[in-house]
């Protein structure tokens, strides 16, 4: 942590400081410079509190040096994390597609988007049984009768099933039926549920909170890391800022970011990020060429009438043009998508 003074900082407004740092542990290293004074506090405690210090007097500001994030960070390992289900990968060097629609609705619908995906060769089949809506009124998901009909589908199709889980009293009867857990945008820092989520067996894809900063997001991670499963992807699907236009705004410069500062996979959803259908195959595309370890776009046969997300889902026709292009994207940046 470094501590920078005021220019006019007395003698003992230091002395001051130089004894709460010494008290709270940590190793002073003073740097008196023509302007202004810095004092390098060494000693490693991700979880201090800079405010305890950025309150004293004669303190200008307090910055950190490393990352309060631990298991979650690229300096503790080195290698990316790469996630086995069944025969898919996720965080290789091959792209991890996901896709399917917002909520599974009927056998007919999941069965038929199910074929869809996999005939796209995507491996990855989502759906979602129980929603996170923001009016009451609408449509919740089907609950276990919709599980156990994306768990058909899947099966039917040799597919990997992912889906949403949205409190702790869902974690076991989504374990019978599903081999990814999704924590959605709004649980990001829900950290009751995504505790027990580090307990779980299964890997989980934890979505970027509606407001969450990538540190916050990271340190989200590694609250379920810390609990010892291991097998945690992020997925980076849109912050909300002033912009209208826009469902949400797709940080794309957050997958470079992330990969710089962890070895955990990034997937992209284009679909929540823009929420409007013309706009998922650009931005699709862009997350790969960014280095998105996979995608996950909402897809539907009928649209209109979709219960939940239509104007964002991809028809399959659009949805299998964008995978032709995403493998050429691929291959420029030396990927596969198989
Ligand atoms: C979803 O994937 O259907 C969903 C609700 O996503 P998010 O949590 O990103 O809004
Ligand atoms: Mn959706």
């Amino acid at each position: 942590m470094v501590v920078v003074l005021e220019n006019n900082a007395t003698d003992e407004e230091i002395q001051n400081i130089v004894g709460h740092l010494e008290n709270f542990g940590f190793s002073i290293h003073k740097s008196q410079g023509v302007q202004r004074t810095i004092i390098g506090a060494i000693g490693v405690k991700p979880d201090f509190d800079t405010r305890k210090i950025r309150i004293l007097k004669g303190v200008y500001d307090v910055y950190r040096v490393t990352a309060p994030f631990k298991l979650a960070s690229r300096s503790f390992k080195e290698l990316d994390t790469v996630i086995k289900i069944k025969d898919v990968e996720i965080g290789g060097k091959n792209l991890a597609l996901m896709a399917g629609p917002c909520s599974i609705e009927s056998e007919e619908q999941i069965f038929k988007l199910a074929e869809v995906v996999a005939k796209s060769g995507t491996k990855i089949l989502r759906g979602g049984a129980f929603k996170p809506r923001s009016s009451p009124y609408s449509f919740q998901g089907m609950g276990e009768e919709g599980l156990k009909l994306i768990r058909k589908a899947a099966d039917e199709f040799g597919l990997v099933v992912i889906t949403e889980v949205m409190e702790i009293a869902q974690i076991d009867l989504i374990a019978k039926y599903a081999d990814i857990f999704q924590v959605g945008a709004r649980n990001m820092q829900n950290f009751s549920l995504i505790k027990e989520l580090g307990k779980a067996k299964l890997p989980v894809m934890l979505k970027r909170g509606l407001s969450g900063t990538i540190e916050e997001w990271l340190m989200s991670a590694e609250y379920m890391l810390a609990q010892g499963n291991k097998n945690v992807m992020l997925c980076e699907r849109g912050i909300r800022t002033f912009e209208k236009y826009t469902r949400n705004t797709f940080d794309l410069s957050a997958i470079p970011v992330v990969h710089k500062k962890s070895h955990l996979p990034v997937i992209a959803d284009p679909s929540h990020a823009t929420g409007l259908r013309d706009q998922v195959a650009p931005m699709a595309r862009a997350a790969v060429a960014a280095g998105a370890d996979g995608l996950m776009i909402e897809i539907h046969h009928d649209p209109e009438n979709a219960l939940s997300d239509g104007p964002q889902a991809l028809l399959p026709e659009q949805y299998n043009t964008l995978v032709g292009e995403l493998r050429l994207i691929a291959q420029a940046i030396g990927r596969d998508l198989v």
